[in-house]
C-alpha cells in the first residue's frame, strides 16, 4: 500500500548551484550528497516537512538523467512513492495494464529499493514506487 509521497525528484544541470538555490533562496539545509551508481546520478535530498526535494544531476551522458535534460531541460523528473509492499506494488501496477521501467527493484539513495513506472502509462509523469527494508 502506498504510503506517501516520499519526495520529488527535480533534474538540474549542476547540483552545486542547485544546492546553493535551496539552501538561500529556499532556506532549507541539504540533508545530505550521495552517488547513485544503479542511475548514474549524483543526489542532493532536502527536508521539507515529512517529504523531501530530491535534486540529480547525471554522473554520465549516457545517464537517464541526462537524456532527460537533453529532451525537456531542468524540471520536475520524477513523482516517488513510499509504499509498504514494493514488490506487491509492482505486481499490481503491472497486472492493472501499467508499463514497468523496472521489473524488479534497484538500489537507490538512502539504502532504499526503488522501481519505476513507465511515464507512458502514469499521465506522463515518471512515477517511482520506494521502499526501505527493516
Ligand atoms: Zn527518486
Amino acid at each position: 500500500m502506498l504510503q506517501k509521497i516520499d519526495h520529488l525528484g527535480i533534474a538540474v544541470k549542476s547540483l552545486d548551484e542547485a544546492v546553493a538555490h535551496y539552501e538561500n533562496v529556499m532556506g532549507v539545509p541539504c540533508e545530505k550528497k550521495e552517488v547513485i551508481e544503479s542511475q548514474k546520478v549524483r543526489t542532493a535530498f532536502f527536508a521539507v516537512g515529512d517529504t523531501h526535494i530530491e535534486l540529480l544531476e547525471p554522473t554520465s551522458d549516457d545517464s537517464p538523467i541526462a537524456k532527460f535534460l537533453e529532451k525537456n531541460g531542468e524540471g520536475l523528473h520524477h513523482v516517488a512513492y513510499y509504499t509498504d509492499h514494493l514488490e506487491e506494488q509492482l505486481k499490481q501496477a503491472e497486472e492493472a495494464g501499467c508499463r514497468l521501467i523496472n521489473r524488479e527493484p534497484v538500489p537507490g539513495a538512502g539504502g532504499k529499493r526503488i522501481a519505476f513506472l513507465h511515464p507512458k502509462s502514469t499521465y506522463g509523469v515518471l512515477t517511482e514506487f520506494c521502499t526501505k527494508d527493516e
